[in-house]
């Protein structure tokens, strides 16, 4: 028996066979100047001989010729039919013609046989499914391999363990330009994306197939169509097919353009991709932005949505995204609540046109529409600025399809700046005292600090503390009651609050005790903030429900000194304070220790 000498990498497709394997033969027919030819093969099995996708009437004859130079017709007991194209089956009835023994068969999946029985076949069929899957030859076992959809549903792709060979019919198939018959490398990949990007439904399914393929030992790949593949470019051509772009008519509904829709699909999946790797909507945008630029010269963009508290937040490109919270635009109130199915996009911009509150001025924006992830109402709109006679229309697939993932960023957006501004509101109230609307001792901590540490870093700016006390405050709780004594020191935070600087920080220190910290103060400063709270407390009584009350108050002032810290501060004008009592009360102490 002679030996296999593998065949020259260059060999073309033409009038011979070729012996792609060990007794593993190309036999298949070439029409002139098809980039899509239809590879037949043959695996020569002494009487069990295999024919592998006989091919159609045109191609037959030449196919046939080759058969007949290897072996006598009636060697091939098996036909095999990865599926029921025509290009593949076309040949049934002049192929049964030539057969004479009675047990040759056609093997095939139930679901195109259905089909195939339209065609009238006199020779039984062998289905792949009821026999597990693989076919003992006598020495030599033949495996189906099942590769639902990739083609059609029941389609599926034969191993040859003997040779290592995968008869894969349509996949890894590919568009040729000339009639090499072996893939020379990875360059002659692009016809194999081309072609499978064309059809295949989802990542979903091509994958499941692919993990099964990457189990077995593969040596070579015989398409039906495009060229094989062999060796090292088998790992390769597996890998190169698993990161294929899927379902991409599933994008568009009139686009047929497959470049552009490749862009859109990777335009979206490095959407998806930077949402799930930035949190910061900035960097959603920016990013999302760079990419959609390639396909429309975008110059600015707006997101305009609807807070829960009937407020809108606003991100524009301009300022990078920074956003804030005001009211909500006339044209946005209008389109709120608008279905996915009533949106017209015409009607959308031309209201943002009327609207001065939004997009931009002078109108031309772009429209998106953004519904939030689990409900069909509009909750925002997304404006994009395109040059006159940019290819609008063109865009608006990538539009579209950008606006989902962005809608769920910006909703996103929203609701994190929502708990944000919920939280500041907590804070203030757990910062300000209810009676005195002064700060609570809880802010002083965070405060005194921040501004200790500044003093300690400027000490000649000046940095002062006064701490006040009510005088006598006791009698007039017991003279008046107690509401009328809160009446009083409400009335006295709120003087106090008239008579220093927006910067100065009040804090309710204790019951009737108030700090008021004086950032930048100099002592001079500072002992005139003291003189002018308390003159403006005792210039005149405190009207409690018809009640006046005279009041007056007690300060004690201390200086901060560098590297002095609260504690420190707050006991040195404690000190001053307590000097002010002891000398008469209604006055100002300086701390000198
Ligand atoms: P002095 O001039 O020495 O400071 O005399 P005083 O009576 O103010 O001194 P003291 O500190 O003994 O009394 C403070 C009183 O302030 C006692 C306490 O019942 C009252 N007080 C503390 N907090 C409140 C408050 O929120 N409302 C009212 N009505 N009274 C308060
Ligand atoms: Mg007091
Ligand atoms: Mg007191």
């Amino acid at each position: 028996m002679k030996t296999w000498t593998p065949p020259r990498p260059d060999v073309r497709a033409g009038s011979d066979p070729v012996e792609i394997a060990e007794r593993v033969w190309w036999v298949g027919g070439r029409l002139p100047g098809d980039p899509f030819p239809c590879h037949a093969y043959l695996i020569e099995h002494g009487d069990q001989s295999v024919l592998i996708d006989p091919g159609s009437a045109l191609t037959w004859p030449d196919t046939r010729k080759k058969i007949q130079a290897i072996l006598p017709f009636s060697d091939i007991r098996w036909f095999v039919l990865h599926h029921q194209d025509p290009d593949i089956t076309g040949a049934l009835a002049v192929v049964e013609e030539l057969v004479e023994r009675d047990d040759a068969c056609w093997i095939t999946h139930w679901r195109a046989e259905v089909l195939l029985e339209h065609l009238a076949p006199r020779l039984p069929f062998w289905r792949v499914e009821e026999h597990d899957w693989h076919l003992d030859l006598g020495g030599r076992r033949l495996e189906f391999v099942f590769t639902p959809y990739l083609h059609f549903p029941g389609a599926f792709a034969t191993f040859d363990r003997g040779s290592g060979t995968l008869f894969s019919s349509d996949l890894f198939g590919g568009f040729t330009d000339d009639d090499r018959l072996f893939a020379g490398g990875p360059e002659d990949f692009a016809g194999i994306d081309l072609f499978h990007q064309h059809y295949m439904p989802s990542r979903e399914v091509l994958l499941h197939t692919l993990l099964r393929l990457q189990r077995l030992p593969i040596e070579r790949i015989a398409p039906q169509h495009g060229r094989v593949i062999g060796g090292e470019l088998v790992p390769a051509v597996l890998n190169r097919l698993s990161r294929l772009e899927c379902g991409l008519y599933l994008l568009s509904e009139q686009d047929s353009d497959l470049e552009r829709l490749v862009s859109l699909s990777t335009l979206l999946r490095d959407t998806m991709k930077s949402m799930a790797l930035e949190r910061e909507f900035r960097a959603i945008a920016e990013s999302v932005l760079d990419r959609v630029r390639r396909i429309l010269p975008i110059r600015r963009v707006e997101f305009v949505a609807l807070a829960d508290d009937d407020r809108a937040l606003r991100l524009c490109s301009e300022d990078r995204f920074r956003g804030a919270f005001g009211p909500v635009p006339a044209a946005l109130r209008r389109l709120v609540g608008t279905p996915a199915a009533a949106w017209n996009a015409d009607e959308a911009e031309r209201l943002v046109a009327e609207d001065p509150a939004c997009g931009t001025p002078g109108g031309g924006d772009l429209a998106l529409p953004l519904y939030p992830a689990h409900e069909d109402r509009l909750f925002g709109l997304a404006l994009l600025e395109a040059p006159e006679g940019a290819d609008r229309p063109g865009a608006e697939d990538a539009l579209r399809l950008v606006a989902q993932p962005l809608a769920v960023a910006v909703e996103r957006e929203l609701l994190f700046r929502s708990l944000e501004s919920e939280r500041e509101r907590i804070y203030q109230q757990s910062i300000r005292d209810p009676l005195t609307g002064l700060y609570t001792r809880r802010y002083l901590e965070d405060a005194a600090r921040r501004m200790i540490g500044l003093h300690d870093r400027d000490p000649k700016a000046g940095f002062a503390l006064l701490m006040i006390d009510v005088d006598h405050f006791k009698a007039v709780n017991d003279r008046h009651g107690h509401l009328a004594g809160d009446r009083v020191l409400a009335e006295v935070a709120a003087r106090i609050g008239e008579r220093i600087r927006e910067s100065d920080v009040a804090v309710r220190y204790g019951g009737e005790e108030i700090a008021v910290f004086l950032p930048l103060a100099t002592e001079d400063e500072a002992v005139a903030t003291g003189e002018r709270l308390r003159s403006g407390i005792a210039e005149r009584p405190v009207d409690a429900d018809g009640v006046e009350i005279p009041v007056t108050v007690s300060l004690g002032l201390a200086c901060h000194r560098p590297g002095e810290d609260l504690t420190e501060l707050v006991r040195r004008a404690d000190g001053a304070l307590y000097e002010a009592k002891e000398s008469g009360r209604n006055r100002l102490r300086v701390a000198r220790k």
